[in-house]
């Protein structure tokens, strides 16, 4: 694909020298992945470029895609339609709240159109997206569907990208940690780094991560080992408050001024920390942090009132 069409990239890179002695290592950067720039930013700006592009050249009038109510990727895709001229429809999961919050008001102001899909199976959220999709094209438009967390083979290639911008940056590290959500982020960078380089840190979004993973990596051609998942900061579920994460998010508040967000990078900062205690990754890795952003969905998080105290 030739030059993106949105984004700001690269994103810088920064190194986190009081967070680092924190989880006890000697190096950590921070990959800003947080200021991608389109729609307050986030790492599915990277995927959206290549998604966008493709529904760009088969001519879409509509981008239709599907997330949790608090999805960063409906948010993304809400914004990168209205850059780019187009409609967007989310089916989003659960019913519509009394008041929206986070991401959704931003889905909102952004004009996106939003189907809550209450408590549908995948095979009826299928059927809902499905009937969006004759909708558009009965009244004459001409749907796009991305899919779940924006992740397909071609997406990825955004952390293909990203892999490439960390080569420059900072030719001899050692390791990315990183959010796994819908597995796109994490299978671009393996594409690019190497499995022995990645720790993909589960949020629990996808019932089996490792099979995601898999089938990005082979839809993208790529014959390599799975790296490394971090599976121990799913907690009580995607949706609910992980001890760690909350840990996580003042730690990084305290010592950088950096602010995660509870369902992700908290997440993953924990996953971090985790790999360090058990020798993982030992102290003199060099080693990054990718800040995929989410800010947006820690306003509207059911722990809010845990998170601000103390
Ligand atoms: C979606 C998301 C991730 C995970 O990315 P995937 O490509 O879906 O694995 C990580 N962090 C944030 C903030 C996200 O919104």
């Amino acid at each position: 694909m030739s030059t993106p069409i949105f984004g700001s990239l690269p994103t810088p890179i920064e190194p986190a020298p009081r967070l680092a002695e924190a989880v006890g290592l000697e190096r950590l950067w921070i990959k800003r992945d947080d200021l991608t720039g389109l729609g307050g930013g986030g790492n599915k700006v990277r995927k959206l470029q290549y998604s966008c592009a493709q529904a760009l050249e088969a001519g879409a009038t509509h981008l239709v895609t599907t997330g949790a109510a608090q999805s960063n990727h409906a948010r993304l895709t809400a914004a990168a339609a209205a850059r780019l001229g187009l409609e967007a429809v989310l089916v989003l999961g659960g019913e519509e709240p009394p008041a929206p919050q986070g991401n959704l008001v931003l889905d909102r102001l952004a004009g996106a159109r939003v189907v809550w899909s209450g408590k549908s199976t995948p095979q009826e959220l299928y059927g809902l997206i499905a009937a969006e999709e004759r909708r558009i094209r009965d009244d004459g438009g001409v749907p796009h569907v991305i899919p779940f967390g924006g992740s397909s083979p071609y997406s990825a290639r955004g952390y293909l990208d990203c892999a490439a911008e960390l080569r420059d940056q900072l030719p001899d590290l050692d390791r990315v940690v990183v959010a796994f959500g819908s597995g796109g982020t994490t299978a671009g960078l393996v594409a690019g780094l190497g499995a022995e380089r990645v720790i993909g840190v589960d949020v629990g979004a996808v019932p089996d991560p490792y099979r995601t993973l898999r089938e990005l990596l082979d839809g993208m051609g790529v014959r390599t080992e799975p790296p490394h998942l971090d599976r121990g900061q799913v907690g009580a579920g995607y949706a609910h408050l992980a001890p760690g994460a909350r840990a996580a998010l003042r730690l990084a508040a305290r010592t950088e001024g950096l602010f995660l967000d509870p369902t992700y990078t908290g997440r993953a900062l924990a996953g971090l920390r985790a790999c360090v205690a058990d020798g993982r990754i030992r102290p003199g890795d060099r080693t990054v942090f990718l800040h995929t952003g989410g800010l947006p969905g820690l306003f509207a998080h059911p722990d809010l009132g845990a998170l601000a105290s103390g």
